[in-house]
């Protein structure tokens, strides 16, 4: 097995013994003997006597000048050498960590690929990304960034040396090579491996190394790494097929909750071409202003009023009908549409609760999902504040629902805009509980004043043994820890009639109502009048 060995900035400034010989031959060598001959013949008390030895004193003269001459132009040549190496190491290594850079790699990439098909081997292209790497530069800097960049590079490097089993399964020809594309994405390509599930085997290393804590700035940091990987010749013939379909294995596996690997696939290449086509015809959509939302009213234990609304988003496509937001929402995540989708969801929500509100209706509760990407937006506190100025409606009667997979980013900036947007008196809801791993201290930390139980529990109540008593120790958790609880997915009365019985607080589902366009919901509010009787079995 050869291991790849790079070379890097650091060794190429060292004096080595070429160096040395230029500089001692060109410079000290000759500066010795002129020395001697100026002491002799210039310097010296002795100088008249030393006229006898003018024929040596001349062949010194001139051998110093040609040593000189040599002298100097070893010296340029060694510089010129230098130079030209210092551009080579500029164009094709990273400055940062000394890696191969993206140009060298897909050099040494296409030769890899070009020996592995004739030698009937596996090449397998493994593409590696830090999850939430930006938040480490956004939070201590730039140079702790980077000193972290140059320690991912070195535990890469150190664990893709290839284990014995792998090296001797393999041929040996056996290589690995660690190359940096740029910001927090490395590439490491097996070369010449005999089976594919060893690449996985190596990328499972490298996770776990990432894993370990970094110490930057003084303080402990952990992180975690998605990796995608491609496998010469079945995912792809070329580097750049190769990389390409690494690349979408790697977003695959950020997707599916980040510090893991992902093979490439051919569906996921059917799922991008979908994304792509989505991406752009929602971006149509919106400049089109052809988004809509629906409100699904959220009601009392007892189901007898109104409590508030939920804003869900409806979008349908004119060749592709209507999509449902559980697919199109992360795409707009991805790609970043989504803080135009929110701010647009916002505004029209806000707008709509204070409509309602000057239309004479009983003011109720407007609830406005998140995603995580929009509250990780420095501007997010501005731009609710924004929209409650601009559409009048008062913070109180404003809820924003986010999960507990953003709340469990748990950094600085997501808790400080939450508690900013507690101070302006904006609720926030936990939605889909019971889905994460949100633990119980996230609850403490976080201004959250009401959870919503995700629907997946719901469903299984009351006949279901298991769900009954988890969502009966959810309902008890949470009054217990004063927050208000809505179940949601409400769709038989037997549901209904176990949640209120068990202390629950608002119901939401089916039972009632799907998400309606706003005239439909304010029918509901109509009912609830002055003089409008209510339902006494709860049903609208
Ligand atoms: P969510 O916030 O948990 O919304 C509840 C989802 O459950 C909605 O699906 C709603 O139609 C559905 N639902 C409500 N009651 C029942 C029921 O009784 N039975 C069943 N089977 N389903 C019920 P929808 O509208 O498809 O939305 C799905 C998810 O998309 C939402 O889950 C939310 O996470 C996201 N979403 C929707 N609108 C927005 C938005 O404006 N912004 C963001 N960031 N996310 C949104
Ligand atoms: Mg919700
Ligand atoms: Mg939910």
């Amino acid at each position: 097995m050869a291991s790849a060995k790079w070379g890097s900035f650091g060794s190429s400034l060292k004096l080595d013994r070429g160096s040395f010989l230029a500089y001692f031959m060109g410079g000290i060598v000759p500066l010795i003997a002129l020395g001697a001959v100026a002491d002799r013949y210039a310097l010296s008390p002795f100088a008249e006597a030393a006229k006898d030895d003018f024929a040596i004193g001349l062949i010194v003269l001139v051998g110093s000048i040609c040593l000189l001459s040599l002298g100097s132009f070893l010296m340029l040549r060694r510089l010129v050498q230098q130079t030209i190496r210092q551009s080579h190491l500029l164009a094709y290594y990273d400055s940062l960590t000394g890696l191969p850079n993206r140009k060298l790699f897909t050099d040494r990439l296409e030769q890899s690929l070009h020996q592995a098909r004739r030698s009937d081997r596996l090449v397998a292209m493994c593409f590696l990304d830090l999850d939430g790497f930006k938040l480490v530069n956004d939070t201590l800097g730039h140079s702790a960034g980077d000193r972290m960049l140059r320690e991912v590079s070195e535990r890469v490097m150190n664990c893709t040396r290839l284990s014995d089993s792998i090296a001797r399964a393999s041929s040996e020809e056996s290589s690995v090579a660690v190359s940096r594309l740029g910001g927090d994405e490395f590439t490491f390509v097996l070369n010449g491996i005999a089976r594919s599930d060893d690449a996985g085997i190596v990328a499972d290393r490298v996770l776990n190394a990432i894993r370990k804590p970094f110490v930057l700035e003084g303080r402990e940091v952990t992180a975690s790494a998605s990796i995608g990987i491609a496998v010469f010749p079945h995912d792809g013939e070329d580097a750049e097929t190769l990389l390409r379909n690494a690349d979408r294995a790697m977003y695959w596996a950020k997707g599916r909750g980040r510090n893991n690997y992902q093979f490439y696939a051919e569906s996921m290449n059917t799922a991008a071409k979908r994304k792509i086509e989505l991406e752009g015809r929602l971006r149509r959509a919106l400049d089109d202003d052809d988004l809509t939302l629906h409100y699904q009213p959220m009601r009392n234990a007892e189901g007898t009023t109104v409590t508030s609304a939920e804003a869900l988003l409806r979008w349908e496509d004119p060749d592709l009908g209507p999509i449902s937001p559980a697919e199109f929402i992360p795409v707009a995540e991805e790609t970043g549409l989504i803080v135009r989708v929110g701010e647009w969801v916002l505004r029209t929500a806000c707008a709509q609760a204070q409509a309602w509100q000057e239309a004479g209706y009983r003011p109720i509760r407007m609830s406005v999902n998140l995603s995580g990407r929009q509250i990780r937006r420095t501007t997010l506190v501005e731009s609710v504040d924004r929209v409650l100025r601009e559409s009048n409606l008062s913070p109180a009667h404003l809820e924003l629902e986010i999960t507990e997979s953003t709340i469990m980013q748990d950094d600085d900036v997501t808790l400080e805009a939450f508690r900013e947007l507690d101070e302006m008196g904006v609720g926030l809801a936990l939605d889909d509980f019971g889905t994460g791993y949100s633990s119980l201290s996230y609850l403490r930390r976080f201004p959250i004043s009401r959870v919503k139980i995700d629907r997946s529990f719901v469903n299984g109540v009351p006949d279901n043994k298991d769900d009954t008593i988890l969502v009966a120790a959810v309902i008890a958790m949470a009054r217990s820890l004063g927050l208000a609880v809505v179940a949601e997915g409400v769709e038989t009365r037997e549901q209904a009639d176990f949640l209120r019985d068990s202390g629950c607080d608002e119901l939401q589902g089916y039972l009632f109502s799907p998400a309606v366009p706003a005239e439909d919901f304010a029918r509901f509010l109509e009912k609830e009048k002055p003089g409008h009787e209510p339902d006494p079995t709860g049903t609208p």
